[in-house]
């Protein structure tokens, strides 16, 4: 773990320097929530009296732009660009420690490989702010008979799989996609369609992506026949949009059908009030029931893909081996006034083989060390982006700031941390203005305080170089391969380091 060194408190520092003084800011994340509020706090300061480091925990930045969003959406991902140019515009006051772990609570010391250790209190302790951008690194868990069997993952290590998260890459030893036949998708966000298009994809559809070389090779011996995703409610309550069900109806490789009975059943007076007055809303309905009135054909030719409604998960049936080989569903009425209305168990069961199950019903943040963290909603309490302390009779803990997932929750897409991330450069520039943030003489850096760089910290010039390296790997592996994404740790430091 790095060493902390005791200092004169930032407080009687600022006693003693008058001059020359600047607000600075440490961001924990790199995330575009972490990336969008850099570039809102520099781009609106106009006393030019900040400057930002970001700590990540990876050598590589960009969080769930480079491990979450799929593969094949690099629409999506060409965000990274504007991320990028920040470093060139705000070259003197915008800084990337890479392969830096800001300590989780309850994390276990022994399995954090990284030499890189730091805590929030020091951070606390040397910088002006301090910005939690980290997201949400862990899952919802379905509590259901069963759900240890081999081959149930959750859709998030398969999408960090699919995506070479350097932490998922052991994932790939409990997925053999050529004894899979049917995949069962439990929850239908936008995840779960993601997970289904990657499976549904043919070799051709997925190399001209970044998709990670080990999912590449999978996906290539795929002899997936089927993929069920399942909604425990009906079709008005589909938590996807409507761009990710259009393309799953579009597939060169994969039929898709949805069930017209169960577009019918779900179609209560509660969820037509849902439909009413809701344009986005409508418009998928609409999508919906274009493709269930399609005459079905499914095929042993291609792969088949199928929504399906009002089924709830009740228990996953294992072999001799604890292998997952199906699972029950209850199949269930909706009931409740609109926009509320629940699943109700009817008593009526299912049976669908699988033999790979992705458990796609949402993610949720995980506590920093000394951080204060609401268990209920899992996410840090703020207001506006202030944290404030609840076990402290909600006191302000001022000079800590939260955006993104760690903020709201799990929703939205990449586009909503910019309203989110506005929020909180107001929150923290309304405090500079009113002299709540201690500032920190021009020539005094906070890194330093906390004994950084070390020799395996990742600058942004170093991840310049990982950046080039991965994108000649993928052209060396095919002309139109996007990048090959390294997946070591210690390559990746070896690699910035050239
Ligand atoms: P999500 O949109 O919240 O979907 C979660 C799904 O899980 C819902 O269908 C939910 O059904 C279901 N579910 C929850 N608990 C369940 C349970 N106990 N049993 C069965 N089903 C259950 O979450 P997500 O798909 O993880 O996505 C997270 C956020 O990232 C979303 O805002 C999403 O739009 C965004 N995202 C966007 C993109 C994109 O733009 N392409 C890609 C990926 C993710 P109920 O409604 O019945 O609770």
């Amino acid at each position: 773990m790095i060493s902390f060194q005791s200092h004169r408190s930032l407080k009687s520092l600022r006693k003693v320097l008058i001059k020359n003084d600047l607000h600075h800011i440490a961001i924990v994340g790199s995330g575009p929530s972490a990336f969008y509020t850099a570039k809102y706090l520099l781009d609106n300061n106009r006393k030019k009296d900040i400057k930002i480091d970001i700590y990540e925990k990876l050598p590589t930045p960009f969080g769930l732009v480079r491990s979450g969003v799929a593969p094949d959406h690099q629409d999506v991902k060409v965000v990274t660009n504007t991320f990028a140019e920040l470093f060139q515009k705000h070259q003197n006051s915008l800084r990337y420690f890479g392969n830096i772990h800001v300590l989780g609570e309850n994390e276990n010391l022994d399995s954090i490989s990284s030499m890189n250790l730091l805590q929030l209190d020091h951070l606390r302790s040397v910088y002006s702010g301090v910005i939690l951008a980290c997201g949400a690194s862990s899952d919802v868990t379905l509590k259901v008979p069963g759900n240890n069997g081999i081959g149930i993952l959750s859709a998030r290590s398969f999408v960090n799989w699919y995506n070479g998260h350097p932490d998922f890459v052991n994932i790939g030893n409990k997925i053999d996609l050529s004894k899979v036949e049917n995949v069962v998708i439990i929850g239908q966000g936008n995840v779960a369609i993601d997970c289904a298009r990657i499976l549904g994809k043919s070799y051709s559809e997925l190399l001209e992506t970044d998709i990670a070389t080990h999912a590449l090779d999978q996906l290539s011996k795929s002899n997936i026949k089927k993929i069920s995703i399942l909604g425990r409610r009906g079709h008005v309550q589909s938590s996807f949009t409507i761009k990710e069900i259009r393309e799953l109806s579009k597939l060169n490789n994969s039929n898709f059908s949805i069930l017209k009975s169960e577009i019918d059943e779900g179609l209560t007076d509660a969820s037509k009030t849902e439909i009413e007055n809701n344009r986005p809303k409508t418009r998928i309905v609409e999508l919906l029931n274009t493709i269930a009135s399609k005459p079905n054909n499914n095929s042993n030719d291609k792969r088949n893909i199928e929504l399906r409604y009002l089924v709830n998960p009740k228990e996953f049936i294992l072999d001799d081996s604890d292998h997952v080989k199906k699972i029950i569903v209850e199949r269930t009425k909706l009931e409740g006034p609109s926009g509320k209305q629940i699943a109700i168990g009817t008593g009526i069961t299912e049976e669908m083989p699988c033999q790979l199950v992705l458990v796609s019903v949402g993610y949720k943040s995980t506590p920093i060390l000394n951080a204060p963290f609401d268990y209920d909603k899992n996410i840090v309490p703020n207001l506006a982006g202030r944290v404030y302390n609840p076990k402290t009779n909600n006191e302000n803990e001022t000079g800590l700031y939260v955006v993104g997932w760690m903020k709201r929750g799990p929703t939205g897409i990449i586009g909503t941390n910019i309203t989110d991330a506005k929020e909180t450069t107001a929150s923290i520039l309304d405090d500079i203005e009113m002299n709540k943030l201690d500032e920190i003489n021009e020539n005094d850096d906070p890194s330093a305080r906390i004994m950084l760089p070390t020799e395996s910290t990742i600058s942004w010039k170093d991840y310049e170089n990982i950046d080039k390296a991965e994108i000649k790997r993928g052209q060396k592996h095919n002309p139109i391969k996007i990048r090959d994404k390294i997946l070591d740790i210690n390559e990746l430091v070896n690699i910035a380091k050239i």
